[in-house]
Order: C-alpha cells, then structure tokens, then sequence
C-alpha cells in the first residue's frame, strides 16, 4: 500500500489493533435462578485500567471472581457461559479448576474483597507470596530466580521496605497498608500480564489508599493490565484510563474516566456521583 505521494505508508497501527489481554463479551453468570451477570462486554489492553463501578450488590465481586474460575467459591454454585473469554490469548470458556490453577498466579493475578481480613495469622508474609509461585505451577522454572529471591523482588516492587525483614514477618506485625501491598506482592510475584483488584483501596485510610493507588499507576505504566473492581470513585478518578458502570448485572454506561465522572450520561452513574462525599 502507498500514500498519495507515492511513499509507501508507514504509520503503525494503533495499539488499540493489538489483541486485548482481557477480553469478555456475552459474560453470563448465575446462582440458581439468580441471575447476576446478564450479558456483559469488557477489553483490557496491556498497560490500561479499566474500572468496574456499580452499586452494592450490582455484580462487582461476582465479575472478578468469575475471571478467575472462583466465581462459586464459598456460595452457591456459579453457571459461567461466555461467547468469549479470554485472558491472555487463552480461551477459557469451559475451563476446570485444574486449568484455573495454571492460568491464576501466572496469567492474571488477582487481589479479592476481604483478602486483607482473611489473611492467615500464622503464615509469614514469605509463605505467603510464594504460595502463588507454587499454586501458578512453576516455582522455579529453569532459568528463573529462586523462589526467596522472586518473593523479595516482587515485596519490593509492591513498595514494601526492607523486603528481607518483611518476607519474614507475620501480617499481625504488619500495617493495613503494608498487609494489602504484600497482597499484591503475592498477585504480581509470577509477573501476570493481567492484575484482577477488588475493592484494593476499600478498607485502606486515605493517605494509605493513596500510596497504593499510585503503585497500581506504576504497574500499569510498566505493562500490566489492570481491571479494578471497585465504588470507589476517587480511586477511579486517580488511576483508571476508562470505566464501565455496572447496574443489575449490565453495563449501563462505558466511557473514558474524565467523561463518565463530569458528564455522566446514566441515573446509576449520576447515583454514584452524587454519594461521593
Ligand atoms: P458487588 O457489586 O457489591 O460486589 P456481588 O458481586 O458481591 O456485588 O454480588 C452480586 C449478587 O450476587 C448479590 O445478590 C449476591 O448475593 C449474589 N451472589 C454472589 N456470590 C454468590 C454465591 N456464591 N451464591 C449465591 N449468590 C451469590
Ligand atoms: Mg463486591
């Protein structure tokens, strides 16, 4: 092909043409006769976040679990159907826990609702975060890191300080905010090109919100794809890139951050809006 000079043409194709790293359409989920999740679209490309906002009991945490075959976990049994779902290039429709177990740690990492007061008082922070090394399948593959020394890198690129003394402590001795940071540690430590967040900033104080907020920034300016799954509009106005407004278990509205939160164009949305402190 040539442009109208002659010269051959060669602007790049948009990065939007690469393949997503996360990528839902039709996404139908149901407890029973229950239906939660009633058809729903989302792309995530690398190096973007998307945010997932909704009312309480809209279907959030149902929509993280379910990209991470937990959808069922400690409830009801889940009915899962897709016309796509695919992480990493890896269709997952139809997918067994066996497959799961391969794809989390090592294709999407993931921090859930409550992890932070479901942390195990007697497991150190090591344990921890090596557990997804092992869970994801590959501890240490040929010509990977020992494992003390990918636990250690990925305590310090969740920001934690002095990673040598933290791998060895309990989450009792740890801070809030230090807790949900080694938290992320364990979802990145097997460099995921997917990071799934719910609610990551919900139980955290301001400051402390903050300062994480900012380290999933840096996550996602180095690559990662971030789907964050939150009410937290402030959190969305600091970090994500486009939102998706979940109501009833469809997206009623979807557009780039600064749009959806000065000109909303949906109820639910202007109802988020107007709850903000
Ligand atoms: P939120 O948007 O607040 O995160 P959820 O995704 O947690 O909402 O919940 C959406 C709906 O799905 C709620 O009505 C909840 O009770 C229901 N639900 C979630 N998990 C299960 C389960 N395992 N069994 C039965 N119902 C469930
Ligand atoms: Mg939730």
């Amino acid at each position: 092909m040539s442009g109208r000079t002659g010269e051959p043409m060669l602007t790049p194709a948009p990065v939007r043409d690469a393949e997503p790293v996360l990528a839902v359409a039709d996404l139908r989920v149901s407890f029973r006769s229950l239906e939660v999740l009633r058809g729903l679209d989302l792309r995530v490309h690398a190096g973007e976040c998307l945010a997932v906002v909704g009312p309480s009991g809209a279907g959030k945490s149902v929509l993280a679990r379910s990209l991470l075959g937990l959808a069922g976990e400690g409830g009801a049994p889940a009915r899962v159907a897709a016309a796509t779902l695919r992480i990493a290039g890896r269709d997952l429709r139809g997918a067994r826990e066996r497959d799961w177990r391969r794809v989390r740690g090592r294709h999407v990492g993931l921090v859930l609702q409550d992890a932070l007061g479901s942390l195990d008082p007697l497991r150190t922070v090591h344990a921890e975060v090596a557990e997804t090394l092992h869970t994801s399948g590959r501890p240490a593959a040929r010509g990977s890191a020992p494992v003390g020394e990918r636990v250690r890198d990925a305590l310090a690129r969740a920001g934690l300080p002095e990673p040598d003394v933290v791998a060895r402590q309990r989450p009792g001795a740890l801070s809030g905010g230090m807790r949900q940071r080694a938290l992320i540690a364990s979802a990145i430590v097997a460099e995921p090109p997917l990071l799934v967040l719910d609610e990551p900033t919900t139980a955290l104080d301001a400051t402390v919100a903050a300062d994480v907020l900012a380290l999933l920034g840096r996550l996602r300016d180095a690559g990662t794809a971030l789907l964050l799954v939150t009410h937290d509009l402030g959190a969305v106005a600091r970090i994500a890139d486009r939102v998706v407004v979940l109501a009833d278990g469809r997206a009623v509205e979807e557009g780039p951050t600064a749009r959806v939160l000065t000109e909303p164009h949906h109820a639910v949305t202007r109802g988020l809006l107007a709850a903000l402190p």
